[in-house]
């Protein structure tokens, strides 16, 4: 892709086939889908629509190139993500655009996530090089044990649309520093940001069949048999909770190393003694950031009563006045949901809670016009036992609801399946390590709107994952440790 900033450019620029042992192609059968722009709802384009047997072929790629690209240097490795970083980071402004075509997002945070998604490039760059081994004397004293860390194998990756860039450069990053092969499938709703991606890998001298990317309306049907094939050795999927589980079954039957990020429910709780202005921007980015359509978004709101009134006012005012708009505008905070699905969750979350008692304090509606666009929301008095206490919401709408003790806040917060990230607002040191240690999540964000970043472990407890990404245990997902025990006479 050049710089041209035009939107048809940027499309153009994208390979629409299909990319497997280094080679773009259309899908067997020539069948291609389209994908729209969710702001107008206008078809941006057509790509090739895998079938069972492209996938097959995707697998046999990766399996045919993993023996080479493990004996492949860790240097070298490292070099050619370095390589993609800098392309990547050379080329924002039209990566953004095309991201913001194909998902919504406002252009400002997808050029944030096109240089996020870059950071896991040049973050495991470095980890390419470090990954270490051991060397001890058994207790007994005669023996010793050599320890070895071996690439895990071929693997399959598959990523949602909401983050469509940097939710690949997450499983890429370590697969290809620790020298695993994959084929990757990204959401058939946003495949645009992953197949230029794939393109900066190939040009920045990724070896054949080290990365196959297939697209696909059938998702379950394709992927499948590749689970169940039993030559890829590891799973990686970042999407719901509901089609995790049902991977992690297909998973089973060949004993397939699994990575899960799944769903979220995250808590913001809000003590009276938090610095108050701190707590409204942490809460604004917690809930705006990705029009709300993140994992790790604020789903409930918990406010100590002595502050509840101010915080649900002054929420209120910041949401009623959040731009909405084409991700293309200037100013626009506020996109498109994904599709219409996504609006009728919204409004049957709202619409419950809402008969059980919660009052709407703005939004609480859609926009008349093209496009899935929805107010941005606040709500107050909402039940515990509403759906949306206990359900992902995956919009722009704020549920508050108050409590009084530290432990109510607690047990309210960790009242869901899911735990993922809870976000913490408090300036009392104690109480902040306190109720850190009893939050049932993965990250918890202290006094910090965002956790997200391509250094620190991101991951989820209960039903939100199983592994972490990022950080420096992110490349041990794709690892496998070998133990060799040595005689001595
Ligand atoms: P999703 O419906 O579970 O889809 C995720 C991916 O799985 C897509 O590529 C989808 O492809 C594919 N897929 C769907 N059914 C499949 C099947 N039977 N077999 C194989 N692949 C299948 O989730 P989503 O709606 O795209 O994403 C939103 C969800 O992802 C939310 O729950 C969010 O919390 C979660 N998420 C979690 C994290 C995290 O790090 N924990 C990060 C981002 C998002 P198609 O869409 O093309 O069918």
């Amino acid at each position: 892709m050049n710089a041209t900033a035009s939107e048809s450019g940027v499309v153009d620029a994208v390979g629409k086939d299909l990319f497997i042992g280094g080679k773009w192609r259309p899908a067997a059968e020539g069948k291609t889908l389209p994908v729209y722009d969710p702001s107008t709802e206008q078809v941006l384009c057509e790509v090739a629509d895998a079938s069972p047997a492209d996938g097959m072929e995707a697998l046999d790629a990766a399996v045919a190139a993993q023996a080479a690209w493990a004996q492949h240097p860790p240097r070298e490795r490292g070099e050619i993500m370095r390589r993609s970083y800098e392309i990547i980071m050379s080329r924002v402004d039209d990566l953004a655009l095309l991201m913001t075509l194909e998902m919504g997002k406002p252009l400002a945070e997808s050029r944030g996530e096109v240089a996020y998604a870059a950071e896991f490039f040049r973050w495991f760059a470095e980890e390419a090089v470090r990954i270490d081994g051991g060397y001890a004397v058994a207790p007994n004293g005669k023996g010793r044990f050599l320890i070895h860390r071996q690439p895990v194998g071929p693997s399959l990756l598959i990523t949602p649309w909401n983050f469509p860039m940097a939710m690949g450069t997450r499983k890429l990053g370590p697969a290809i520093a620790a020298g695993c092969t994959s084929v990757i499938k990204p959401a058939a709703q946003t495949p645009l940001s992953m197949l230029a991606l794939v393109g900066i890998l190939a040009e920045a001298g990724l070896p054949d069949g080290v990365v196959n990317v297939l697209t696909t309306s059938n998702s379950g049907g394709v992927m499948e048999p590749l689970i169940r094939d039993g030559r890829a050795r590891k799973l990686s999927f970042t999407g719901s909770t509901g089609v995790g589980r049902k991977l992690l079954e297909q998973c089973a039957e060949k004993v397939v190393n699994t990575s899960m990020e799944l769903g979220g429910n995250a808590p913001f709780i809000v003590f009276d003694d938090a610095d108050l202005d701190a707590a409204i921007e942490g809460a604004m980015l917690a809930k705006l950031r990705n029009i709300g359509e993140a994992c790790t978004a604020a789903n409930r709101f918990y406010v100590q009563r002595g502050v509840v009134d101010e915080f649900a006012r002054r929420l209120t005012e910041r949401m009623a006045a959040q731009p909405i708009g084409r991700g293309t505008e200037d100013g626009v905070v506020i996109g498109p949901l994904i599709d219409n699905a996504a609006i009728e969750k919204v409004t049957t979350l709202v619409t419950d809670a809402a008969e059980r008692g919660a009052k709407v304090l703005t939004g609480g509606a859609g926009v008349d016009a093209p496009g899935h666009f929805y107010r941005p929301t606040v709500l107050t008095n909402v039940p515990q036992d509403s759906r949306i206490a206990h359900e992902e919401i995956f919009g722009p709408v704020a549920p508050i609801n108050v409590f009084d003790t530290e432990d109510e806040a607690v047990a309210k917060a960790n009242d869901t399946e899911y735990g993922l990230v809870s976000y913490l607002y408090t300036s009392d040191l104690n109480r902040a390590l306190r109720v850190s240690e009893a939050l049932e999540a993965g990250m918890i964000g202290l006094n910090q709107g965002i956790v997200s970043n391509p250094a620190a472990p991101f991951g989820g407890v209960k039903h939100s994952g199983i592994g972490r990404e990022g950080g420096t245990v992110g490349i041990d997902e794709f690892l496998e440790t070998k133990y060799i025990a040595i005689g001595l006479t």
